[in-house]
This record gives C-alpha cells, structure tokens and sequence, in this order.
C-alpha cells in the first residue's frame, strides 16, 4: 500500500515550498489509493517555535489538503509528534551501538573547532569520518571501560553514524533517475544526543519505517541527506522507501531559491497564512491577501510538475487523476507572482454571484449600504470579470450604490458647450421609455442619437460621466438598467446643473 507523509518541523510559518510538498505527497497518495499522513517532526528543542505546528494543521485545512492520520486524526501508527515518541529513538540509536554502526563521541564544540581550523589550515575540508575520527575523543579511539565510565559520570555525548569507508553509492530517486555519492565525503552525522533526543536523521528513518512509508517525497535540500539516509536503512536492515525530491522553487527574477524577502521586496506573500514573526511584525499570507484556497493549490501543482498538455486550470479532483512523479521535472520552477493573480482571477470569476454578492454584502453593510441581495447579485455578476480579489469589488461597483459627487477631471475635457442641452434632451427620451431593459435601452438612445446626428461619443461619454462619475465601469445601459429610470434621470439631471 502506498503510504506517503508530509513531515515538517515547526519552526516558523510554512513556507510555500512547504505547501507544495504536502500537496504532492496527497496527490500522489489518492492518485494510489494510498495513505498520506501529517508527522510533526518537532525533536529539535533549540528550534521549536510555538504556534508554528497549529499552523501547519490550519494552512492544510485552509487549504483542503487532508491528511488521513497526522495531529487530532490518530491512526494506528501513532503518536504523529515525534516529541511523544521520545522513548523509542534510544532503542534503535542502541542497535546501532551494538551492530557496530554507530559509537559514542564526547568531543566538545571546541574540540571540533579547533580540528576543523588546523584542517582548513592545511588546505582541507574538516569531514567527520575515518579520516579525523582518530584525533577525536570518541569510543572509537578509547577502550569499552573508558567510554563507559565517561558516560557513567555524566560526561555529555552524543552518538554518531558510522559512515563505511570508501564507497560509492549509488542510488535512485524516481524524479531524478540514478544519484551517486562517495562516503568518504560524508560526516558521521550525529544520531542521538545526551539530552536523550534522537536528530531528524535517526527520529525520520526510524519513523518512516514503522510507519511503513512507501515513498519519501521531499524537497530538494534533502538530497544531500539521501546517502546517509539509505545507509541507517542498510544498517538497520530495514527496506528503504522509494525516494523522490521535488525541484526548489526558484525566485520570479534572478537566481536562487525563493525567499521570504523576495516576497517582501515584491509585495506578494510566500506563505498560505499571516505570520506574526517574533519581532511582532507581520509577513503576509494568502488566505488575507484575498486568494482562494483553490487557486492556491491549482498555481502551487504547475510548480515543477505538468499535466502534458496545456491544461492549467484543474480542480483537485483532477488533479489527483492527472498527478504523475514522472512527470515532475528536475529543474527549478519559477514562483510568478503574476501568474498566481491569473489563477485567483479564474477562480474568483468562476465563484457564484449569490456566494460573491452574499460576502460583498458584509462590506456594503459597514458601509450603511442596505440593498436587495437581487440587486447586489447582479451588480457581482456585471463587474466580476475585471476583479482579481474580492476586495477590489466596492472600487469596481460603488456607483451602482451611490450617485456620483464628483466627476472625473479627464473626463470633463469632454464636456461640450452643447453637452448640458443633449444631455436633458436624452433624459426626457430616457423618462418616455417604459420599456427599462439594457437591451431596449440600448436600442432607443442609440436610435435617438443617430437621427440626432451626433457622434456616439459625443454622448456616450458624458452620459458615462454623469451616470458613473468617471469613464470606467460595465456595460452603460446594463448600468441604467439596473440603477432604474429614477436614479438614471436624477444623475443625469444633477450633472448637466
Ligand atoms: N522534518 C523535515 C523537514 O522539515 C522532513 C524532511 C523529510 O521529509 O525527510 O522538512
């Protein structure tokens, strides 16, 4: 069975990239009637930011990425927080110990430093393995008694990874085919440390494998974590998972990964939800910026994978039928800000105008504004194409609810001597139509004009001033219609004064 997991670890808001992860992981499970479940992977005190897990269950339900088993959906493989499974890491960290795996080592902070200066001296890279091993304090060097009165009387330690000497390893992951690394420029990475805490290494393999996870899928910058990770499987003799890294996501201009500053720099956010940093300030999210959770997931899967074909728009639904790891592509993908308006857009057009108009009422109403939902549904449904955001719909709109006060500068220069006098001929043409469809409308004061004999603009314009207060907006006579023959003759009436 495929079972496939989302681990992050809460230090912080999750960044978009993180979003991403999660999303191809669901993906990829309910494309195989797999399982995917949300482990937090909170070992790491000095990191631990609180808040930062309840916003990762929130982000995903924002977003309706569900996970099946995770943090309030215990399933049989629990505890999910790895801070509660504090006591099975020793065990495993032990075996190692006893398999010859892995070994004590009591170096200081100083120790390691002053190693790691005289080797740089030297022209070298300091590698924690069996090329310094010998020169450092560990129960490699010194006798079984030694290490264990050291430890007996309380001396710190940690445990670290044997890394074999001289090998080459070759390994798979399924986005970027055959991967090869050396041991010998690998560290004996720390497993388990004194405070009786494992390190992600050992806490995330040993929990994938009784979590019997079927595929790790997983940024890129933990590829390079891919050797060691597949040795504690040879060394615990468990079977590894299958492995795939997703690209990174790369900054809208320029090189690199996407950061936080490129989202403030460019005013647009790269997390699903407001962050309240430590200092207090705030970092954006999407769900406040006014993007729908949809849109959010629909722009979030085109980054580092493709349908094969031109297809952009997908509900989750089809994702998950479309959703392939072989077609996740190994280079980096561009985040493009623009491009995510582009889908909020598709997304928010697409909304019914009875939901639209019911939220926008919200805003009508701190306004003092009390209209028929009828009448605010299609008031929604005129000027919806031109939204991105439901926030830009009062700016879009407020002329429908009140009359203009003011009249575009521009606009006026179009104003004519002879203006006012068509204008309260129209009107009185206007007030004899009984007929108050747009259609209709359309239909007698275009008549009226061309028998008139003066050019469309000429009235249009500053029939368009009158009515609006400016040259923008729908549709004129759909305006007229929907504002009624009262209203339509009182504005007119009050601009040509
Ligand atoms: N805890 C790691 C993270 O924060 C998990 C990496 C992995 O998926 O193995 O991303």
């Amino acid at each position: 069975q495929v079972r496939v997991r989302f681990a992050p670890s809460p230090t912080g808001p999750l960044h978009i990239g993180g979003v991403r992860t999660a999303l191809f992981n669901y993906l990829f499970a309910k494309k195989n009637n797999g399982v995917f479940y949300l482990r937090i992977e909170d070992t790491d005190q000095n990191r631990f930011v609180p808040g930062a897990e309840e916003y990762i269950v929130e982000a995903l339900n924002w977003l309706d990425i569900p996970f099946d088993e995770g943090i309030g959906k215990e399933g049989k493989y629990g505890p999910y927080r790895q801070s509660e499974r504090k006591e099975i890491y020793r065990q495993y960290a032990e075996q190692l110990i006893n398999t010859g795996w892995a070994y004590y080592a009591f170096d200081t902070a100083e120790d390691l430093d002053a190693l790691r200066k005289q080797e740089e001296a030297e022209g070298k890279t300091f590698i924690y393995n069996h090329t310094n091993r010998d020169k450092l304090d560990n129960s490699l060097r010194i006798s079984k008694e030694e290490t264990e009165k050291r430890i007996a009387d309380g001396e710190e330690y940690v445990i670290r990874f044997k890394i074999p000497v001289g090998e080459t390893l070759f390994l798979k992951d399924i986005i970027r085919g055959d991967v090869k690394f050396e041991t010998n420029l690998l560290d004996d990475k720390v497993l388990f440390k004194s405070d009786g805490m494992p390190t992600y290494h050992l806490a995330n393999i040993v929990d994938d494998h009784l979590m019997e996870t079927s595929h790790v899928i997983r940024g890129e910058e933990w590829l390079p974590s891919l050797p060691l990770h597949s040795l504690l499987y040879r060394a615990f003799d468990w079977e590894a998972p299958e492995f795939a890294h997703l690209p990174l996501i790369l900054k809208p201009v320029g090189n690199g990964k996407l950061s936080k500053r490129d989202g403030d720099k460019m005013g647009f956010p790269v997390f699903p939800l407001e962050w309240t940093n430590a200092d207090g300030s705030k970092s954006s999210g999407y769900r406040e910026e006014g993007f729908l959770p949809e849109a959010v997931v629909n722009f979030l899967s085109l980054l580092g994978w493709n349908p094969g074909n031109d297809q952009e728009l997908f509900t989750l639904e089809e994702l998950v039928q479309s959703f392939d790891l072989e077609r996740v592509h190994k280079a980096g993908a561009k985040f493009d800000p623009e491009k995510n308006k582009w889908f909020n857009h598709q997304y928010f057009i697409r909304q019914d105008n009875n939901i639209l108009a019911s939220q926008f009422n919200h805003t009508l109403l701190e306004k003092g504004i009390n209209k028929p939902a009828e009448f605010v549904e299609q008031v929604v449904g005129l000027v919806k194409e031109r939204a991105t955001f439901a926030s830009e719909l009062w700016d879009l709109s407020d002329f429908f609810f009140t009359a203009p006060t003011e009249y575009d500068e521009k606009a006026k220069k179009n104003w004519k001597e002879d203006t006012g006098a068509l204008l309260s001929e129209l009107s009185e043409v206007i007030n004899n139509t009984m007929d108050f469809s747009s259609q209709n409308l359309e239909t007698v004061v275009k008549a009226w004009i061309s028998e008139k004999e003066v050019g469309m603009g000429k009235v249009m314009q500053p029939l368009r001033l009158s009515l609006v207060g400016s040259l923008k907006g729908p549709h004129l006579f759909d305006i007229m219609a929907l504002i009624g023959k009262e209203d339509t003759i009182n504005r007119i009436k009050k601009a040509v004064e």
